[in-house]
């Protein structure tokens, strides 16, 4: 580490570097194009070259950043890096030097808003976001959806405007944007000084102070920036910024309004602290602005970082559920109690190989111990932890409460997962993964890749346990499964970009399930004499509906010997295959409790075979008097939508079979709660843009599966029996 940046110990633990006053969790949370990638990279370059000022003797020459810069493309990519900042300290500001380092750890967050347990992870393990919106566009769609999702999962914020040196760049509309869109109440930190080609500066409202850059090009070491007296021209914006902002600021907070009622100065120290208590409450957001690409105004962001996202101590405790019971557990964010921790993301780095990204909530993991994951009950030893920091990948020996690391080389741990001491049974997330409501077909585009597309998808299914993929016994074909039509294409994509695989896929299908709804018996018989030794399997079973959720059970209650015992399994696994593949449509049954209860043999005919297909015979036969059912996947659909549109979207939702739940207005906006067939889903995204101009937004997760209602039923069974092709 840098000489720079002091380290700051716990008297917990006496290894740690930074105390979680001094840690940060972000994301970087933007529209696509608005310019999430470049900024992160830029805070890369600033925090790197604090870093790198440390060991200033080795000569940095242009090659070594631009192969570190070429480096971070990779890393800025990957589930988390870590970098370091060193602030100056509050009460000399600007004045004495005296450093002050904190670690921030900038977390990805999906792209895409669909994937409610992806977001709501990523949402969980970090504590505060910076959200870049475009100096020009202002607040776009997307942008307004990114923002929900911030919202709803109470992640504080502050806001940067970028592209200040584009032509067109207007801080004042984008400013307003947030307050009339997103409803929020957003008020400037830092004023632009010019804009487009003539950006030259910052002003810094709470400090007074004007942030210049000065004429320099761009050099390796980044812009340096003088700190003046704000300019003539610009001191009245300045107060009148400065009065705005104490306005806005009293109005919510009592120390701060007690001041202003006694008459009394506001001193930076004791505004900025005030500032930084509403952003953790998520009751203001502070703006800044800048230019990534020109690497304008990024200091004075990650200074902002520091100054006003939370620390982990900062935001209510993670809480997860005792295992086996309903009891709600809260997990202190204390070195000194037990291990805690979430699996938030695996990513497979090109160097380090397979990765497990995780949060640590309470205690601390060294290199050497053994982590237990109560899923599935399995212990395994921590042989390596690393970090990605900068544009290095880092192993480390400790990890602390409230940081985020990488596991390296541990197999038995997926997305989702708790990590923890091995007599804390506790998971932060419910450890059931929803059936995949949605399948389609893949094959590759040259016959050549089968083998490496499979290979491709199979790593793929291990990162993400809502995504499975197997092979149609039928048909031959690979099918990919997941949570929606979104999941399928990013898969695709993914398989193009990271395995080089590009694959032809068929229509998505719906995944229906068969299910019974009264219990019955049923009889297979497979016999053949055909001259020689022949085959003889009969077996006889009940069936009857399980709880909803509660999978298959299929059990013996054979005890006098009518079926041989050796034959049991197979006739248990003709009943499974049959139970796989259904009876009625052709799609997986599910919650159906199966017994074997009588059958016979013959001392010669008879084997496993033909008791395997008496199996799938008595199923079949049983499903069909047991008052079978086709059911669908049902989701959990939320709109959001400016009031105007909601007419519109309510009369669409329910021509799509889909059943109101309930309508909020909530900061401006309608919020609907539905639930529809995912059926009736397909295009969706095309419908609601164009119903309210690109306006409204929705997020769709499954919910349930519910019976097919008869008037769609034929068409189903139609289709079923014309095409065998990707059902799952
Ligand atoms: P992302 O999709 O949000 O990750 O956006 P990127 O960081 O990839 O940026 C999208 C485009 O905008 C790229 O061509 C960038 O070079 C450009 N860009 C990003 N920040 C700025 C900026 O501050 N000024 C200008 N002029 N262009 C920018």
């Amino acid at each position: 580490m840098s000489a720079v940046v002091e380290p700051t110990k716990s008297p917990n633990s006496p290894n740690r570097e930074f105390t979680l006053e001094r840690t940060r969790n972000i994301g970087i949370a933007a529209h696509i194009d608005a310019g999430k990638t470049t900024t992160t990279e830029r805070i890369l370059f600033y925090t790197g070259l604090i870093h790198k000022i440390g060991d200033v003797d080795d000569g940095n020459t242009v090659t070594d950043w631009m192969e570190q810069e070429r480096e971070r493309g990779i890393t800025i990519t990957s589930a988390a890096v870590t970098c370091f900042w060193t602030q100056k300290k509050e009460a000399g500001l600007y004045k004495a030097f005296e450093a002050v380092g904190h670690r921030i750890n900038i977390i990805d967050t999906p792209g895409h808003v669909d994937f409610t347990a992806e977001v709501e992870r990523s949402m969980r393990v970090l504590d505060g976001a910076v959200a870049v919106f475009c100096g020009v566009a202002g607040v776009q769609p997307q942008s307004e959806t990114v923002w929900r999702q911030a919202t709803k999962y109470k992640v504080p914020r502050i806001a940067f405007v970028n592209k200040m040196d584009r032509t067109g760049a207007n801080f004042e509309n984008a400013l307003n944007d947030m307050r009339t869109k997103l409803k929020a109440y957003a008020y400037p930190i830092m004023l632009p000084i010019g804009a487009e080609d003539k950006f030259e500066g910052v002003i810094d409202l709470v400090n007074q102070k004007a942030i210049l850059w000065g004429p320099g090009d761009v050099t390796n070491e980044g812009l340096k920036y003088e700190i003046k007296d704000i300019p003539a021209e610009h001191q009245e914006r300045a107060k009148a910024g400065l009065a705005e902002l104490i306005d806005a600021v009293s109005n919510k907070d009592d120390e701060i309004a007690n001041l202003v009622l006694e008459d009394k100065p506001i001193e930076p120290a004791i505004l900025k602290a005030a500032i930084r208590r509403l952003t953790c409450k998520i009751e203001l957001v502070p703006v800044l602005c800048g230019s990534a690409f020109k690497k304008k105004g990024v200091q004075v962001l990650v200074d902002a970082v520091v100054d006003y996202l939370p620390s982990p101590l900062d935001i209510p405790p993670a809480t997860g559920i005792e295992l086996g019971t309903d009891n709600t557990v809260t997990v202190e964010t204390n070195d000194a109690n037990k291990f805690c921790s979430l699996a938030f993301k695996l990513w497979t780095d090109p160097y380090a190989g397979k990765l497990v990204f995780f949060r640590v909530y309470s205690g601390h993991l060294k290199k050497g111990d053994t982590i237990y994951n109560p899923r599935t009950r399995k212990r395994e030893r921590v042989s390596r932890l690393m970090v990605i920091q900068g544009s290095e990948r880092k192993d480390i020996n400790e990890v602390f409460a409230g940081d985020i690391a990488a596991l390296v080389g541990l197999r038995n741990i997926t997305t989702g997962d708790t990590i923890c001491d091995e007599d804390l049974d506790v998971t932060l997330e419910p450890p059931t993964f929803p059936e995949p409501v949605i399948s389609m077909a893949v094959e590759p585009k040259t016959k050549q890749d089968r083998d490496k597309m499979s290979e491709g998808l199979q790593r793929l299914a291990e990162e993400d346990p809502t995504f499975r993929c197997f092979t149609n016994e039928e048909t031959g074909q690979l099918i990919i499964a997941g949570m929606g039509e979104l999941h399928l294409e990013i898969i695709r994509d993914r398989l193009f970009r990271e395995f080089k695989v590009e694959a032809n896929a068929g229509a998505p299908q719906i995944a229906y399930r068969e299910t019974i709804t009264k219990a019955a018996e049923g009889e297979g018989k497979f016999i053949r004499q055909s001259g020689g030794r022949g085959q003889y399997g009969h077996a006889c079973i009940t069936i009857q509906p399980n709880e909803k959720g509660k999978g298959v059970e299929v059990e013996n209650k054979i005890v006098g010997g009518s079926i041989p015992k050796e034959y049991i399994p197979a006739v248990i696994d003709g009943i499974e295959e049959a139970i796989k593949g259904g009876v009625y449509a052709g799609y997986q049954v599910i919650d159906i409790k199966a017994q074997v209860t009588d059958g016979s043999f013959h001392e010669v005919d008879s084997n496993e075979l033909a008791f395997k297909m008496a199996g799938i015979f008595a199923l079949k036969d049983a499903f069909k008097k047991a008052g079978p059912i086709l059911l669908e996947p049902i989701m959990k659909v939320e709109l959001t939508t400016p009031d105007e549109y909601q007419g519109d979207l309510i009369g669409d939702i329910t021509r799509r079979r889909g059943m109101i739940i309930n309508i909020e207005a909530k900061q401006g906006q309608t919020i609907v709660n539905a639930q529809v067939p995912l059926a009736e889903m397909f295009g969706y995204a095309t419908a609601i843009r164009s119903l309210s101009k690109g306006r409204a937004s929705y997020s769709m997760e499954p919910l349930t599966f519910e019976q097919v209602p008869n008037s769609v039923l034929t068409t189903i069974l139609d289709a079923a029996s014309k095409k065998p092709a990707a059902r799952t």
